[in-house]
Formats: structure tokens, sequence, C-alpha cells
């Protein structure tokens, strides 16, 4: 069965969001604060997702999203985000969450996103085994791993699917929906924005200087290229 955390303090909000995970065939795991998530994620390692609010009383969602990232590259993040606080969007997007539902949500979108995240973090069967060595990059496509100059840097899932595609495409520019389409897939419906933020993390990670990138380019009013 697949398992999911929910953090969020509003007991109204999250018994809404737990008896229509429920419906939808999700075994969920419930939590009001940081603590109890992190104790619930101690109990329950086979949690795969996990929907975080972002106001909550202690520590908020973003350092609760930080700390539980760095435990775990995999595990599929989602945060809860007021229509409002369009600044949220991009700061939970920095500190590790690979999407959000801006508040109110309906069931059918939280369980769409949900789907979409499981078929992303679930690694299919068949996966081709092998390294692409690229410039001082090479990526293990059997662990989802990459090095640069032989340090390993530390990927989520939807980082590594980003840095996959661009290997396969050197030198081509991808617009930004070329991108959501591939690494997100076809059936996705957030926004293009999603994959800036996401890029911009990623240019953390592997570039020299992130502020003058070298390896992901920008083309401008389009998209981005890969170039060593
Ligand atoms: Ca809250």
């Amino acid at each position: 069965m697949k398992k999911i955390l929910v953090l969020e303090d509003e007991v109204s909000i999250r018994s809404f969001v737990v008896i229509n995970l429920n419906r939808a065939g999700y075994d969920v795991v419930e939590a009001g604060t940081g603590e109890e998530a992190f104790e619930q994620l101690r109990l329950n390692p086979d949690i795969k997702v996990a929907i975080l609010d972002i106001m909550l009383p202690g520590i908020d969602g973003f350092e609760v999203c930080r700390k539980i990232r760095t435990n775990d590259p995999h595990i599929g993040i989602i945060m809860l985000t007021a229509r409002t606080q369009e600044m949220d969007k991009v700061t939970g997007l920095m500190t590790g969450a690979d999407d959000y539902v801006t508040k109110p949500f309906s069931p059918a979108e939280l369980t769409a996103r949900i789907d979409a995240l499981f078929r992303r973090t679930s690694t299919p069967a068949n996966i081709e085994a092998g390294e692409i060595v690229q410039g001082p990059f090479r990526l293990n496509t059997k662990n989802r791993t990459l090095e640069k100059n032989g340090t390993r840097i530390k990927l989520t899932q939807v980082e590594y699917s980003i840095v996959k595609m661009f290997m396969d495409n050197p030198g081509e520019a991808l617009s930004r929906e070329d991108i959501l389409n591939r690494v997100w897939g076809r059936d996705y419906f957030g926004e293009l924005k999603i994959a800036d933020v996401n890029i911009r993390r990623l240019r953390i990670k592997i570039e020299d200087d992130p502020t003058n990138p070298s390896y992901i380019t920008t083309v401008w009013g389009y998209g981005y290229k890969w170039g060593l």
C-alpha cells in the first residue's frame, strides 16, 4: 500500500485530506507538528510521500522539509501553500520540496499531484543500467546518482530526472514546456515556474558559480540548454 505522511496542524483540513486520501486508496499517517512528523517518519520508513503544511506551531514546514530532505533525498515532498503567499512556493521548492498545492485545493487536484509524484519517485523495474560521463559529471543511471569530479552530489529524484534529461540532450535548447513534459509528465498541470525553481536549485548544487552558470545555461525567452 502507498503510504503518505500528512503534516497539518488544523484538524479540520487534516481530516479532510486524510479522508480523501484514504478514499483514493492511500495509507495515511498523520502529524500535527514537525516533531510528530519526524517521529512518524522514524516509525514508518516506508512512507513514500510527505505532504507538509507551512504554517505550524513550533518549527515551520520549510524547516521540516529541509530536515526530511537532509536524511532522505528520495522521498516525495508536497508543500501546502496559501494562495496569497507566492514566495512560499519558491522557498518551499528551494528547501527541497518537489511540488506544492495551493489552498484551498480539491481532493482531485491533491491526489493527481500525489499520483504524479509516486510515478516519478518509483524506480521502473526495467531501468537501464549504466553511466553517462560528460565533462566533470558522471551520472549512474542504475543507482540514480551524480558525481562531479569524483564527489557525490546529493540530488532529489526530480533533480536527477532533470540532469538525466539534459545529459540525454547535450547542446539542445529545451523549452520550459519540454522540461515539464519530460520530467513531470504530460499529465502534470502545474506551473512552468516549477521548472525554473528546480533548475535554480540544481545550479546551486552543480555549477562552479551558480550566479554565472556554465553547464545549465539560460536560453532567453525559451528555456535551458546543457553544455560543457
Ligand atoms: Ca497550518
